[in-house]
């Protein structure tokens, strides 16, 4: 069996600590590979590297930097189909899934590309007579990802992309559960012409990361993931004196008014709660159906469900494929199973669905959920879709408000007044206006309020450019030496 290891300083390196954890090909249930789990001291051997390699790179031209990823962005484009292959294979979610994926993470690239304007800096000339002030960005060192299964090739290239452009040395540790794309990219970032130890990768478990969180060489921390890792990283590496993004687990809800298109509104909420499986911080888990529209939206999703193909993501039929592991599975039929009980409505039972020796559940639709329910209460990442009815649009928006995450949140309806005053109300952080999944293009950025981002920044676009930089002022006198005088007072602007 094919052992998983580090990429570090330029070239592959097998692991050392003797402990590892199994990778499944989670379409047929079965172990495909081993990951090495890091040890602190390999971990302290990577940073070293890291460390070493940002003080030359964190001094190299922009042009130099941008040149490197314009063909980081090439070689990207030129594999999308092996790290989508290798993305389905691990992961388990369609291939066209998979290749949207590469495709969105490439966007990062591509906002990269920019840096020599990204970081122009501003200039402020004569703020009082002779004195002029500029304003710098500089590297802040080594910087460290930790990533989620759910988008093994997307979420480090939302966060290695301007770490790199920004000239900061980076240290990836990927999900233990799908490690193979973190190689890959490492390898295209390599033969992009970027110096060895600029970008490593070390394979690991909670113990790397809590290496990484502890190191003192580890200047900036990026994590994504569930909300209780989230603040232990948050907490832990700005304790350690980091600065910190920790973006955490989500519940993102699809607000339908009753004058919204149903159709439209219906296809939505079937994208948006079954791609991916479900297995999508973004993911719409629950439909908010406001007054008369509930009974014929939920007619609307329940006949659509059947035609949701669920088989093995290399299955050009399938739309949607296998959770990540059998532990999951379980845990996803038991929320379903156990919603009759807490009150709510099966109306579309896929618990069982899917069979097979793989991690396969079918799409289940929950009527009459309330808050206080789990299947409401928790994340549940997986093809569920619950419905909570509301008389008003006040309830959907005192609903979503309510709710400890504040990822995504989409509203249906033709109304833009209504769209308004929900924008401007509600407290979340990315919003869809008849958008289901409204992830943010990469020049903007990607975050969400309360539970779901830890930290004051939010993910790639120009907040990753601040996240990645520190900034330096400048102010300059250049005086004429005919008016040169002595002058003790304090100094103020003419
Ligand atoms: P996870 O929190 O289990 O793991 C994320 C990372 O943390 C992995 O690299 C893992 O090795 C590490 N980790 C796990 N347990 C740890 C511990 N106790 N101490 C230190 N490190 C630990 O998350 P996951 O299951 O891989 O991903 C799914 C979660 O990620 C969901 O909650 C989802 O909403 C969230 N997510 C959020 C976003 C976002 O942008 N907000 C994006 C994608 C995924």
């Amino acid at each position: 069996m094919d052992t998983i290891g580090h990429w570090i300083g330029g070239r592959a390196a097998a692991g050392a600590s003797g402990r590892t954890a199994p990778v499944f090909d989670p379409a047929r249930g079965v172990q495909t590979a081993e990951v090495a789990l890091a040890s602190a001291a390999e971990v302290a051997d990577v940073v070293r590297v890291a460390a070493d390699a940002a003080v030359g790179w964190g001094a190299s031209a922009t042009s130099q930097r941008a040149t490197a990823m314009f063909r980081l962005r090439e070689l990207i484009d030129a594999h999308r189909d092996d790290l989508a292959a290798i993305i389905t294979r691990e992961h388990g979610k369609v291939l066209d899934d998979a290749r949207g994926e590469v495709a969105r993470g490439l966007e990062c690239v591509e906002f990269a590309c920019g840096v020599p304007h990204l970081l122009k800096g501003v200039h402020s000339a004569e703020v009082s007579r002779g004195v002029d002030v500029h304003t710098v960005r500089q590297p802040v060192g080594v910087a460290a990802g930790i990533t989620p299964f759910n988008f093994p090739v997307m979420v480090p290239l939302w966060m290695l992309a301007n770490a790199l452009a920004c000239g900061n040395a980076f240290v990836l540790k990927p999900s233990e559960k799908d490690p193979s794309a973190s190689l890959l990219l490492a390898e295209l970032v390599q033969r992009a012409g970027f110096p060895d130890g600029v970008c490593n990768v070390v394979q690991g478990d909670a113990e790397a990361v809590d290496a990484l969180l502890a190191h003192p060489d580890i200047d900036a921390i990026s994590f994504v993931g569930s909300t209780a890792v989230a603040r232990h990283v948050y907490e832990t590496g700005t304790a350690h004196g980091k600065r910190v993004q920790a973006l955490g687990g989500a519940k993102n809800h699809m607000v339908v008014l009753p004058d919204a298109d149903l159709d439209a509104a219906a296809d939505a909420a079937i994208s948006a709660a079954y791609g991916s499986a479900g297995e999508r911080c973004m993911a719409i888990s629950v439909v908010v159906a406001v007054g008369p529209v509930a009974d014929p939206l939920v007619d609307a999703i329940v006949t659509r469900i059947p035609d949701v193909v669920v088989g093995p993501g290399t299955d050009p039929t399938s739309m949607m494929g296998p959770l990540i592991t059998a532990a999951h599975r379980d845990r996803v039929r038991a929320y379903v199973d156990g919603a009759s009980a807490a009150g709510a409505t099966v109306v579309v039972d896929g618990a069982a669905g899917g069979g097979g020796p793989g991690f396969f559940v079918g799409c289940s639709l929950i009527d009459g959920v309330e808050p206080g329910m789990r299947v409401y209460d928790d994340e549940i990442f997986g093809p569920v879709l619950s419905v909570v009815r509301v008389a008003t649009f006040d309830d959907a928006l005192a609903l979503v408000n309510a709710n400890p995450y504040g990822n995504g949140v989409a509203l249906f309806t033709r109304d833009g007044g209504a769209a308004r005053r929900f924008e401007r109300d509600v407290q979340v952080g990315m919003i869809g206006i008849n958008v289901p999944i409204p992830v943010p293009v990469a020049s903007h950025s990607f975050g969400g309020w309360k539970a779901s981002l830890f930290g004051d920044t939010t993910m790639y676009g120009p907040e990753g450019i601040h996240f990645y930089t520190r900034p330096k002022v400048v102010t300059s006198r250049w005086p004429d030496p005919a008016t040169s005088t002595v002058d003790l007072s304090f100094p103020s602007t003419p």
